[in-house]
C-alpha cells in the first residue's frame, strides 16, 4: 500500500468519463474476469479484478504508471463472463488513452509498442498464407511453411 496522499477519489470518475471505462464502478469484484484472463494464466501479477480494485480506490499514479497496463491482450474473454457488463477489455483501452495523456508513457516505450504490433501481424498473415497454401492437400493444413519466415522477421527484430 501506497502513502494515502498518493491516492486520488477522483480516479474512478475519471476513468468512468472515458469511452470504454463508463461501467467499472459496477464491478463487485468477483473475480470471474481473472480466472479467465490468458494473461493472468501466465504471470499473476497481472490480475484484471486488483486492476480494478486499484481504480475504485484511487492508486492513480500506481495503475497509470505499471507495465502491467500493457499486458492486456484486448482477446474480450473477460468480458464475456463479467456478471456486471463492466466490459474490462475496453477498460484497458481507456487507462492506456489516460496513461499516455497524463504523461506516464514515454515515446520510445509507444514505438516499441508499436513495433511488436506490426510484427504480431507480419507474423499473422505468414501463418495464413502458409495455411492457404496447404488448404487443397489431404492432410490438414500445416504451418510449418511459415516457419523460416517467421523465424527471419523475429531475427531481424535483435540487436
Ligand atoms: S467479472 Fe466483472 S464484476 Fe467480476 S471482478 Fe471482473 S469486472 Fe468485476
Ligand atoms: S481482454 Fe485483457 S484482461 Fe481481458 S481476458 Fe483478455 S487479456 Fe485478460
Amino acid at each position: 500500500m501506497g502513502e494515502i496522499s498518493t491516492y486520488d477519489p477522483n480516479f474512478k470518475y475519471d476513468v468512468a468519463a472515458q469511452p470504454g471505462g463508463e461501467h467499472i464502478k459496477a464491478c463487485f469484484s468477483c473475480g470471474t474476469c481473472t480466472a479467465g484472463c490468458p494473461v493472468t494464466e501466465v504471470d499473476e501479477r497481472y490480475s484484471p479484478r486488483k486492476i480494478i480494485r486499484q481504480v475504485l480506490f484511487g492508486q492513480r499514479e500506481a495503475v497509470l504508471s505499471s507495465e502491467l497496463l500493457w499486458y492486456c491482450e484486448t482477446c474480450y474473454a473477460c468480458s464475456a463472463y463479467c456478471p456486471q457488463n463492466v466490459k474490462f477489455g475496453d477498460v484497458m483501452r481507456a487507462l492506456r488513452e489516460m496513461a499516455v495523456a497524463e504523461g506516464y508513457v514515454r515515446r520510445e516505450f509507444l514505438q516499441r509498442v508499436h513495433n511488436v504490433d506490426r510484427l504480431a501481424h507480419a507474423i499473422r498473415l505468414d501463418l495464413v498464407r502458409a495455411a492457404l497454401e496447404t488448404w487443397e492437400e489431404p492432410e490438414p493444413a500445416s504451418l510449418a511453411p511459415a516457419g523460416e519466415a517467421v523465424r527471419a522477421k523475429i531475427d531481424a527484430t535483435r540487436v
